[in-house]
C-alpha cells in the first residue's frame, strides 16, 4: 500500500487517521511479549463461544477485543466452538454465532475452528497423562466427588480409587471410550492436588461419559473432555499466543498452565479482563434461554433481548456496537456498565446515517377548512440535517391530516405549545395552522381538529409572526398504515442478576403495540432492516421478521432524548 503523503493542508487531519488505539492491560502485556519476543512478535488470539445459546453485548466486548487485538497487531483471530458438551448444543447455535460475529464485522478467514476437531488428539493426551501418573480413573458419583473436594477452608479426601495403577487405568480409560460404561459411572481425573488451595487443581475432572451424540462427531464419542482440559489444549494446537477470557477463570489459569506443562507443549498466555455487565438486562445465557423457554420473550431475537440478533432486530447497527465496545474499554475490575451508554452509541450513529421521515404514530384527525378539497401539493422534506448529500424528497399536503394525538389539547397546560382553540402552530415543511375548532367522538374522546392555514407561510416563511411550536404530520389520504411497536428497558430494576425471581423483575411494559400508526408515502416500500428518524419520535427500523409486502412493522430502536448525557454529567 502506498503511504499517504503528509502534507501542511492535511496536518489536521494526522490525528485521526494516526488514531492510536487507547492502551490497555493487555495491550502492555502483549507489547511486552513483543519486547521479549516469547512468542516472536507473533499475536493469535480466539474467539471461543459454546454453541450453547445466542451471543449477546457481553460476547460483542469479546469479539471486539480477540478480534480487534489480531487486527491491531497483525495477528489473527480463530473462531473457535468449544463444542465439547452436546446435550446443550446445536446446529441452530453454530449458524447463529457465525452470523452474528459477520455480522458484527469480524472475519476468521479460514480459522473456524471446533474443540471436536481435536478430540482424537486430547484423547490421545489423556493417555499420555495417564501413563505419566497424572490422570487417574474414578468411579466415584458426582456427589461423592463434589463431597470430597473439600471446601475454601478445608483440604480435599483423595478418592479411594486415585492410586490405580497406570495399566489399569488405561485398562478402564480405553473401555469408558469404548462405550461399556453408563453415564456417570466413571470419570477420568487428573491427580494434581487434593489439599491445593486452589479448588480447581483439587483432581479436577478431564472427561465424564456421555452416551448423547454430537452435532458433528455423531456417535464416534461417548466421553467428552472438560472444558478446562479441552480449552488450553485447544488454544496450544492452534498456535494461539494470547487466549483472552473473563475474569471467572482467573482461578482456573493455573490448572491451563498445569496441563500444558504436564504434555509439554506449546504453551499460550492467558488473559483475563472483566466481563461486560449491562443495566436492566440479563447477560447468562442460562437466563436468556428461560425468557426464551418460557415465552417471556418472542425468541432469541425478540428485539428486547441483550442478543446480538435482538440488538440487531431492535435497529442497532455494528457500527455503533463496535464503538460502544471501544468506549467501555478493557479492565480487570468488575464494573456495571448504564444501558443509556449503549442507546446513545446507537443514536450517535443514527443521527449522522438514518434519514428522516414523518410519522405519525397515535393518530387524530386534523382538517384544513380553508383548503381546497382535491387539491394536493408536493412540499420539499430534508432528508437529513446531518448529511446536506441525502438530499430532500417530496411529501403530499392536503386538506386533511393526520397530526399525533398528544399535539392537541382541548385545554392545554402552561408552556404548551402545540395545538389548542385559538393556538397557532407551524406543520414542519408545511405552513402554519390555527385551530379554530375540535369535535368529540362518540366516546367523548377528541375525533377531529379543525384548523385554517396562511397560504403565505408555505416552507420556512412565518409570516412575521412568533409560533414556537412545530408538530409533524401526514397527508391522510395519501398516508401508509403500519405497526409500531415501541419498547422500555425489559427489566424494571437496573440489577436484575440480584432479584430472587428474575423473571418477577420483568418491566410489564417492556413492549407497547401501536396498531394503526399512519406513515408519509415514501415508507410505502422499504427493505427489511432499514432505518430511519421519524421526526420527533425516534429511531425506527424496518422489521425483519414480521415486516412484508402489505404489511408493515416497524421496531423503535432508541427515543431522540439522550439520558446519558445527563448520567455521565452526574458522576
Ligand atoms: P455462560 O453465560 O453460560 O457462563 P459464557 O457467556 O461464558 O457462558 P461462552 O460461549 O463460553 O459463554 O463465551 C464465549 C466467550 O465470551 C468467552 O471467552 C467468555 O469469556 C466471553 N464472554 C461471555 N460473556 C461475556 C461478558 N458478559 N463480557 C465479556 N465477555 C464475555
Ligand atoms: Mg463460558
Amino acid at each position: 500500500m502506498a503511504h499517504r503523503p503528509i502534507s501542511a493542508e492535511r496536518s489536521d487531519t494526522i490525528g485521526a487517521m494516526s488514531e492510536a488505539p487507547r492502551s490497555n492491560f493487555i495491550r502492555e502485556i502483549i507489547e511486552e511479549h513483543n519486547r521479549s519476543g516469547r512468542f516472536g512478535g507473533k499475536v493469535v488470539t480466539r474467539f471461543p463461544p459454546e454453541p450453547n445459546g445466542y451471543l449477546h453485548i457481553g460476547h460483542a466486548k469479546a469479539i471486539c477485543i480477540d478480534f480487534g487485538l489480531a487486527r491491531d497487531y497483525g495477528g489473527r483471530c480463530h473462531l473457535r466452538f468449544d463444542d465439547t458438551n452436546p446435550t446443550k448444543e446445536s446446529q441452530e447455535y453454530v449458524d447463529a454465532i457465525m452470523n452474528d460475529v459477520r455480522w458484527l464485522g469480524f472475519d476468521w478467514g479460514e480459522h473456524l475452528h471446533h474443540a471436536s476437531d481435536y478430540f482424537e488428539q486430547l484423547y490421545c493426551w489423556a493417555e499420555q497423562l495417564i501413563t505419566a501418573g497424572k490422570a487417574y480413573v474414578d468411579d466415584q458419583s458426582v456427589e461423592e466427588m463434589r463431597e470430597s473436594r473439600g471446601t475454601l477452608t478445608e483440604a480435599g479426601r483423595p478418592s479411594p480409587f486415585r492410586d490405580r495403577s497406570v495399566s489399569e487405568n488405561l485398562d478402564l480409560f480405553r473401555r469408558m471410550r469404548a462405550g461399556e460404561f453408563p453415564d456417570g459411572s466413571k470419570t477420568l481425573r487428573a491427580k494434581i492436588d487434593m489439599t491445593s488451595g486452589n479448588i480447581n487443581l483439587r483432581d479436577p475432572v478431564m472427561y465424564r461419559i456421555r452416551k448423547t451424540p454430537h452435532q458433528r462427531t455423531g456417535d464416534a464419542w461417548c466421553i467428552y473432555p472438560m472444558y478446562d482440559w479441552a480449552h488450553g489444549q485447544s488454544d496450544s494446537i492452534e498456535g494461539v499466543t494470547h487466549s483472552i477470557c473473563t475474569l471467572e477463570y482467573e482461578d482456573h489459569r493455573p490448572l491451563y498452565d498445569w496441563y500444558l506443562d504436564a504434555l509439554g507443549i506449546f504453551h499460550p498466555q492467558q488473559i483475563e479482563f472483566a466481563r461486560l455487565n449491562l443495566s436492566h438486562t440479563v447477560m447468562s445465557k442460562r437466563k436468556l434461554l428461560l425468557l426464551v423457554e418460557g415465552n417471556f420473550v418472542g425468541g432469541w431475537d425478540d428485539p428486547r433481548m441483550p442478543t446480538l440478533a435482538g440488538l440487531r432486530r431492535r435497529g442497532y447497527t455494528p457500527e455503533s456496537i463496535r464503538d460502544f465496545c471501544e468506549r467501555i474499554g478493557v479492565a480487570k475490575a468488575d464494573n456495571m456498565v448504564e444501558l443509556a451508554l449503549l442507546e446513545h452509541c446507537v443514536r450517535e450513529d443514527l443521527n449522522k446515517h438514518a434519514e428522516r421521515r414523518m410519522a405519525v404514530l397515535r393518530p387524530l384527525k386534523l382538517v384544513i377548512t380553508n383548503y381546497p378539497e382535491g387539491k394536493v401539493e408536493l412540499l420539499d422534506a430534508v432528508n437529513n440535517p446531518e448529511d446536506p448529500s441525502a438530499g430532500t424528497r417530496k411529501v403530499p399536503f392536503s386538506r386533511e391530516l393526520w397530526i399525533e394525538r398528544d399535539d392537541f389539547r382541548d385545554v392545554a397546560p402552561k408552556k404548551y405549545f402545540r395545538l389548542t382553540p385559538g393556538a397557532e402552530v407551524r406543520l414542519r415543511y408545511a405552513y402554519i395552522v390555527k385551530c379554530i375548532d375540535f369535535t368529540l367522538g362518540p366516546d367523548g374522546q377528541v375525533a377531529e381538529v379543525r384548523c385554517t392555514y396562511d397560504p403565505a407561510t408555505v416552507g420556512g416563511d412565518s409570516g412575521g409572526r412568533a409560533v414556537k411550536g412545530t408538530i409533524h404530520w401526514v397527508s391522510a389520504p395519501h398516508a401508509v398504515e403500519a405497526e409500531v411497536r415501541l419498547y422500555e428497558t425489559l427489566f424494571t430494576r437496573p440489577k436484575p442478576d440480584d432479584e430472587e425471581d428474575f423473571a418477577a423483575a420483568l418491566n410489564p411494559n417492556s413492549l407497547t403495540v401501536l396498531t394503526g400508526a399512519r406513515l408519509e408515502p415514501s415508507l410505502a416500500s422499504v427493505a427489511p432492516g432499514a432505518r430511519f428518524q421519524f421526526e420527533r419520535n425516534g429511531y425506527f427500523c424496518v422489521d425483519s421478521r414480521d415486516s412484508a409486502p402489505g404489511r408493515l412493522v416497524f421496531n423503535r430502536t432508541v427515543g431522540l432524548r439522550d439520558t446519558w448525557a445527563k448520567i455521565e454529567k452526574a458522576t
